[in-house]
């Protein structure tokens, strides 16, 4: 009886309709035939299973690639087997790591009806103000009476925060969004400025606007917070609620591209008007309004007035903070207000282009030309390699040690674009995005380096907010390499492995702005450097042909996570330096990615609904 979960189901590209293609069909019924010793895979009832995951596994040490796929069978609707059939499938005993019986009820990942489910109906009005002082575990929580809702600031309109605001618009909490940022249709004329006319909107920019960081991406859905949690999958449910497609349920690696993103936050925007959020874009929050230690409110002025004339004060009963690691301004007005930040490791480095064929031939051999640029039957190839545990020269010594340091593949974006981040022209960095098809000429990646406060304090960089200032040194260093104008320095993997400036024509970049040849090996201190070069030759072992002409590195890859953390209390998540204040997401060292950052402003939703009485239950 129940449901029986089937995995490692490998089905050859021969015998698999494709990448797009997410029903039960011949080749797979044959794989669970087999998986259950069933003789005839023609008798099995196909709507008894149903696809839960389907990856494409193209791993080196397989004969062949092959796609992936986790089925879930259920029992019951085996019944209309024949009697004699009935009996085998009855006396089927779980094969560990193949066959799973599934013992409980399949959780509820939808996050309405989780919200539905524990909603307190408190039939709150937006007017009046009685308030009731109440002690509570944390000893300082006001609860509002039931004639007043909370009201409650979210300050950005990245990830954190739209899941944060939806969340407690759906509790029936008085949700204000204030976003620095443009709304995506206007934004999206801000990057055309950008990419076309090289303006750059230091206020509406690839990092700034509805939708965040993540919006002009390669919405890559991938997370290593564990992708079956219900957490995650009650965010993928809702982001196949605003319009993702379906199949970001099923593939083993899903992704949107920029193109699906932009409707579905349209989508999402008009549902949290529905719910009565006021949403404020081109308003970007100064300062915080404190009285006696607790934060009341908010300062804001419109974002394109750089002279701060119209600035205004707005009150709330909390204030949840999801602004991302590029909001720089901000993390000195926290520590302007003395607020403990505490420097974090990340990873610094360059971002490297192949040609896409030139990945899908190494990825795939004989296979290459299924993908057909993105429409064929295989997905277009990506690759993911890592080192640990770098060896390092030691100066004082002139020993060679082992150190904590890794040089790691990133964000990885096949057949997309290398495209600008800066939100401030003195400053340079890059990043990657792409289109759902995936179907441009070319595959990048992030190539970077872990570095931590010692390398910070090497650079005299001290304090909280050191490794902001480590990374706008070489944001700077780089803009300068290439010359401004956004112009981005690059150099071929070949050139960079024997430190020389590509002087020959260079191979063409999907950067739009403009590249030129510079010595990126003088870019970063030697030990990044040595770190980079080690960890590209052991990844052309693994790739061979990584190290190529064809292949350009470009300067400098810098925000891949926050440089900072903002210490919160775990239990409340409230900040531990000023009561009422939420840091949330990537921006306050708890995320790194879309879903996570997603995944943290629901929590962060949850609890800040639990401590105003919104919500009953267990989050
Ligand atoms: P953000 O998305 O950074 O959102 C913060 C928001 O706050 C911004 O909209 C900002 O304008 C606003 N804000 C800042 N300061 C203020 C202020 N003072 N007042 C008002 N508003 C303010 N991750 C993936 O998982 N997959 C990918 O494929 C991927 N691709 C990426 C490609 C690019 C080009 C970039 C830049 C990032 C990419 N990322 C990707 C990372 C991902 O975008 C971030 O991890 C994620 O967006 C973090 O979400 P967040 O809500 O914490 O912060």
């Amino acid at each position: 009886e129940g449901v029986w979960r089937l995995s490692k189901l490998a089905v050859s590209v021969h015998n698999d309709p494709g990448k797009d293609f997410l029903e039960v069909h011949d080749g797979l019924l044959q794989e669970i035939a087999k998986v259950l010793k069933f003789p005839v895979a023609s008798m099995l009832p196909p709507e008894a299973f149903s696809i839960v995951r389907k990856s494409f596994d193209a791993r080196k040490m397989l004969k062949e690639p092959k796609f992936v796929y986790t089925v879930d069978m259920d029992v019951s609707k085996l019944l209309t087997l024949e009697p004699r059939t009935w009996d085998f499938i009855s006396r089927l005993e779980p094969k560990l790591g193949l066959v799973d019986h599934m013992p409980c009820e399949r959780v509820c990942c939808d996050l309405f009806s989780m919200i539905r489910k524990h909603k307190r109906n408190n039939d709150c009005t937006s007017s009046g103000g009685q308030e009731e002082k109440i002690s509570s575990s944390s000893g300082y929580l006001y609860k509002l009476s039931t004639i007043r809702k909370p009201k409650i600031a979210v300050v950005g309109a990245g990830p954190s925060g739209l899941f944060a605001s939806l969340v407690l618009a759906e509790f029936g909490a008085d949700v204000t969004l204030i976003e620095r940022g443009q709304a995506v249709e206007q934004r999206g004329r801000d990057i055309g400025a950008l990419v076309v006319r090289r303006i750059l909107e230091s206020e509406s920019n690839f990092c700034f606007g509805e939708g965040g960081a993540g919006a002009w991406s390669d919405g890559k859905l991938v997370t290593r917070i564990g992708r079956n949690s219900d957490s995650v999958l009650a965010i993928m449910n809702t982001l196949v609620h605003f319009g993702a497609p379906k199949k970001i349920l099923v593939d083993g690696k899903p992704h949107l591209g920029t193109d699906r993103l932009i409707p579905l936050l349209r989508n999402f925007r008009q549902h949290l008007q529905t719910l009565g959020v006021t949403i404020m874009f081109g308003k970007r929050v100064d300062d915080l309004l404190i009285q006696d230690g607790c934060v009341v409110g908010v300062r804001a002025s419109d974002s394109r007035d750089k002279l701060k004339l119209g600035c205004h004060t707005l009150e709330f009963d909390a204030v949840i903070l999801a602004v991302g690691h590029s909001a720089r301004d901000i993390y000195q007005m926290l520590l302007a207000h003395n607020m403990d930040l505490i420097p974090k490791d990340f990873a610094v480095g360059l971002r490297v282009e192949h040609p896409q064929d030139l990945i899908n031939s190494i990825q795939y051999s004989g296979l290459a030309n299924e993908v057909r640029s993105g429409r064929g039957k295989v997905p277009v190839a990506d690759y993911k390699v890592a080192q640990y545990g770098i060896d390092e020269h030691e100066n004082s010594t002139c020993k060679l040690v082992t150190s904590n340091r890794s040089c790691y593949s990133f964000c990885m974006c096949p057949g997309g674009q290398v495209v600008l981040t800066s939100t401030n022209p003195s400053e340079l960095c890059i990043n990657g995005m792409s289109f759902s098809r995936r179907s441009s000429r070319w595959a990048n990646a992030a190539l970077v380096v872990t570095v931590s406060t010692k390398d910070f304090d090497a650079l005299n960089f001290h304090g909280p907010l050191a490794g902001v200032e480590f990374q706008r040194e070489f944001e700077q260093r780089a803009a300068m390499m290439g010359g401004g104008n956004f112009v981005v320095p690059v150099q071929t993997v070949s050139d960079f492995m024997e430190s020389k400036l590509s002087v020959t024509s260079l191979p063409p970049s999907s950067y739009r702005l403009g590249v030129k040849a510079a010595s990126l090996h003088q870019l970063f201190p030697s030990y990044m450097t040595d770190a980079l070069r080690h960890s590209i030759s052991m990844f052309d072992r693994e790739l061979p042909g990584f190290i190529s002409k064809e292949a350009l590195l470009h300067g400098v890859e810098t925000r891949t996570s926050s440089p900072i953390q903002i210490p919160r209390r775990s239990d409340t998540y409230e900040s531990i330096s000023l009561r009422g204040l939420y840091p949330t997401g990537e921006g306050a060292g708890y995320a790194g990615g879309i879903v996570s950052a997603a995944v943290d402003g629901m929590h962060t939703g949850f609890v800040v609904a639990k401590q105003f009485d919104l919500f009953h239950g267990d989050i």
